[in-house]
């Protein structure tokens, strides 16, 4: 940036796309207080702003964040006739959110002629910021009524965290999972509508659950419990497991994981489904070549799904799972369902 600008001084009537570019350098550099003196000097200096300026601008303000001069700016941009510039008013939307005025990035909203993902994104993210879950969903929800699919990855993380935060507290269970899987397929509305109905009838989670009889005694497992008397060992086991998957070529799927969490994490909460409990418990306490019985209450993860396919053959068990949808019947490496369910 230093060279950049000593190359600007150098220039002897920079125009609006010598300042643009300075200004984007000083809003890339975080350095948002220059950018915006490099306006004012642009304005001293007699060079008209382009449509191209105020995106950048709108960004230092939203970032700093600086109402006062973003509002300036805003009026500037409606002088110079971009206020119906659909990238200018994006960034009216994301400035006035950052800077916690909700209201007016809701008019800029109602006033755009035509919107963009980035436009729904954009409103999204602001009632996001200020926590403003339900909103969240009923734009999510209105979104998707217009027909507009493509959602961004960030768009989902503000969904989805609007709808921990409005009663999925327990985030490790499949459910999350469920409506992952809907998200995956964009069905995007789904996720939303699933979660809406969860809130307004006053329910939280259902947390996913494996029931398993050993020795004709029924157990249940709930995903991520670490509450048994003989937890120690069945973590062991699920370790040991997973490294002898590994082995045969078993690689964890995390795609079905809640977003915005890390990888190691993802792992760590695919490994403690409330199925692969129930299996190592299984596995642990009945006796080799003995069928394995699970029953369980929602519908079974892909991921869960693999792993039983490879335990059924690297530990020679027949595996029969009933999850909410079907019966599944794992042997020798493959299941009964054909991988359909
Ligand atoms: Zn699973
Ligand atoms: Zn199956």
């Amino acid at each position: 940036m230093d060279y950049a600008s000593s190359i600007f001084q150098q220039i002897d009537e920079p125009g609006s796309f010598a300042f643009n570019h300075m200004i984007r350098g000083h809003v890339k550099d975080m350095n948002l207080e220059e950018a915006l003196l490099m306006y004012d000097e642009m304005l001293e200096l007699g060079v008209e702003p382009d449509n191209f300026t105020y995106p950048t601008l709108l960004k230092a303000c939203a970032n700093l964040p600086a109402l006062e001069e973003g509002m300036q700016i805003h009026g500037h941009s409606f002088k110079l006739g971009f206020e119906d510039d659909v990238f200018v008013q994006n960034s009216l939307i994301n400035m006035y959110g950052k800077c916690g005025e909700i209201g007016l990035s809701c008019a800029v909203f109602e006033k755009m002629e035509q919107r963009t993902v980035a436009s729904w994104s954009a409103l999204i993210a602001a009632h996001a910021n200020l926590g403003l879950w339900c909103e969240c969903l009923e734009i999510f929800g209105e979104m998707s009524r217009e027909g507009c699919w493509r959602v961004e990855e960030s768009v989902l993380v503000n969904v989805l965290s609007a709808c921990t935060h409005l009663g999925a507290l327990d985030l490790g269970s499949d459910y999350v999972v469920m409506s992952n899987m809907y998200a995956q397929a964009q069905m995007w509305h789904e996720v939303a509508k699933i979660r809406k109905e969860m809130v307004s009838k006053g329910l939280t989670q259902i947390p996913g659950f494996s029931l398993v009889e050993v020795k004709r005694k029924v157990y249940k497992f709930v995903s991520q419990d670490k509450s048994y008397p003989q937890c120690q060992g069945i973590y062991e086991m699920i370790h040991q497991m997973e490294w002898q998957l590994r082995f045969e070529g078993y690689s964890p799927d995390t795609s079905q994981v809640l977003l915005g969490v890390d990888e190691e994490e993802k792992r760590q909460r695919l490994s403690s489904h409330s199925q692969k409990l129930a299996i190592a418990f299984s596995l642990i306490h009945t006796s080799q070549g003995s069928r394995v019985r699970i029953v369980k209450n929602i519908r079974m993860c892909s991921d869960c799904h693999t792993y039983t396919k490879f335990i059924s053959t690297v530990y020679e068990r027949e595996i029969i799972v009933r999850d909410r949808n079907r019966f599944h019947r794992f042997k020798d490496g493959s299941c009964s369902c054909r991988d359909y369910w």
